[in-house]
């Protein structure tokens, strides 16, 4: 088995999505290690986006996973990273596919609901990141 930081971001918190993506993982047969929602901090921000920082759309970015309440959560599964990412879709939502969270959720290339980690290496890193007594 394996685990994945996924994020709700403060689009789905603002947009009363939380519970449809939420449904989407559960049936899917994920389950919940971790659940909370939290308000971040440019720190905070800008260390779980440190591959990201000095990228040209990162500003933006980091205004937006900061405008808002947002949902972390840590979930469980055989495959989880791989899962979750097929499960959100591609990162741009005009482009993701039917089906997929962002395809079917999402018009955007920035405000895409969610976030899901990259490898098992990332997953580990995140997860140490948002919850340190995990
Ligand atoms: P995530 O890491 O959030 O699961 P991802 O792996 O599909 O998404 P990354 O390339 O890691 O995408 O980018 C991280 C986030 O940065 C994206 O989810 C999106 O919100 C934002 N982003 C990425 N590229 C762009 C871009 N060209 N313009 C605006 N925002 C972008």
């Amino acid at each position: 088995t394996q685990r994945t930081l996924v994020l709700f971001k403060p689009d789905a918190v603002r947009r009363g999505l939380v519970g449809e993506i939420l449904s989407r993982f559960e049936a899917k047969g994920l389950s919940i290690a971790a659940l909370e929602l939290r308000q971040i901090d440019a720190a905070q921000a800008d260390a779980h986006y440190a591959e990201h920082v000095e990228r040209d759309f990162y500003p933006p970015l980091r205004e937006f996973v900061t405008s808002g309440a947002l949902v972390a959560a840590v979930l469980e599964g055989d495959e989880a990273v791989e899962v979750v990412r097929a499960i959100n879709g591609a990162t741009d939502g005009r482009k993701a596919a039917p089906g997929t969270i962002r395809g079917d959720l999402s018009l955007s290339n920035r405000e895409n609901l969610v976030h899901g980690s990259d490898s098992p290496e990332s997953a580990s890193r995140e997860i140490a990141l948002w919850f340190p007594n995990l």
